[in-house]
């Protein structure tokens, strides 16, 4: 099986691809180098954590529009599951709020949000939103404490009505890093087992009855090399069981430049031994050229 599509491309204007910008990388270039792996349908996905990063968003969508016209090259955007409180405090003019939000001194159970609006989808010309978790919300770092919050945002995303992907389900950084850089450890690093099924059962079901597809994230779930091998392993069965379950699938690779890369063909067998094939993934129709005359 070949993998021709990678939904998940962030660029040089991505609030964490500051490298990229130094290096002066175009998004031309990340395009022409996907094509040469054989990307036929791909999107540039950039963060979107508060609403601080539109401006990320602008710069991008004005360098998308500047290039030769592609029908199977789109724009989204990752949206990150954030609070309604730390969007308030922003509202409210809390500085410190500003790119990533607030991730500490929040009420636990806060009310969730994603910082981008249906208007801002029509005003930045934005086709598609990947949803993701990238933090918890408030609480202790214990395994089942994360757990739970974690399940709570998966599952809030899957219901947003603005959201076409979650993102990379369980990824995982931050606090339980060794001093190599690796994780081994909580919160389901050690054993995704610790992950109960009923949860993958309730995530399935507000997939499929939203019409949510979920994300095979080659590079930060898949292949992460701060993961153990083991982690892999789990992750396929984890893939497996969600697909017995009829949920659609979207591949992205999670690329942040400088150089394009996916790490596909080491997931090309492996999600053909689940029964998974390329045609069978999520892609958005082709683009019309606005003002095309036949
Ligand atoms: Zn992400
Ligand atoms: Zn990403």
């Amino acid at each position: 099986m070949k993998l021709t599509s990678d939904w998940h491309i962030h660029t040089p204007h991505s609030c964490d691809c500051g490298l990229g910008l130094k290096a002066g990388v175009q998004m031309s270039t990340l395009v022409e180098q996907a094509g040469r792996k054989g990307i036929s349908d791909l999107g540039i996905t950039d963060h979107v954590h508060t609403g601080y990063n539109l401006d990320d968003i602008f710069r991008a969508k004005k360098e998308f529009d500047t290039l030769p016209f592609a029908p199977r090259f789109h724009f989204g955007v990752e949206a990150s599951c954030v609070s309604q409180w730390e969007l308030a405090e922003i509202e409210s003019g809390n500085q410190l709020a500003k790119t990533s939000g607030l991730r500490e001194g929040g009420p636990p159970g806060a009310p969730l949000a994603i910082a981008i609006t249906e208007e801002d989808l029509r005003e930045y010309g934005i086709e598609y939103v990947i949803g993701s978790v990238h933090w918890p919300m408030y609480i202790p770092f214990e395994r089942e404490a994360i757990i739970a919050d974690y399940h709570r945002q998966n599952l809030f995303l899957a219901q947003h009505p603005l959201v076409d992907i979650v993102g990379h389900p369980w990824f995982w950084e931050g606090h339980w890093r060794d001093e190599d850089g690796k994780y081994r450890n909580e919160p389901w690093i050690d054993d995704f087992g610790k992950i109960p099924l009923s949860l993958h059962d309730e995530f399935a079901a507000a997939l499929t009855e939203n019409d949510t597809a979920v994300e095979i994230n080659s590079l930060t779930c898949l292949f992460n090399h701060r993961y153990p091998d083991e982690f892999t392993v789990q992750y396929v069965d984890y893939l497996a069981y969600l697909h017995e379950r009829g949920v659609k699938f979207a591949i992205g690779s999670d690329t942040h430049g400088p150089e394009y890369n996916n790490g596909y063909a080491a997931a090309e067998p492996l999600l053909e031994s689940i029964g998974l094939s390329d045609d069978a993934l999520w892609r958005l129709p082709a683009r019309e050229e606005v003002g095309k005359t036949e």
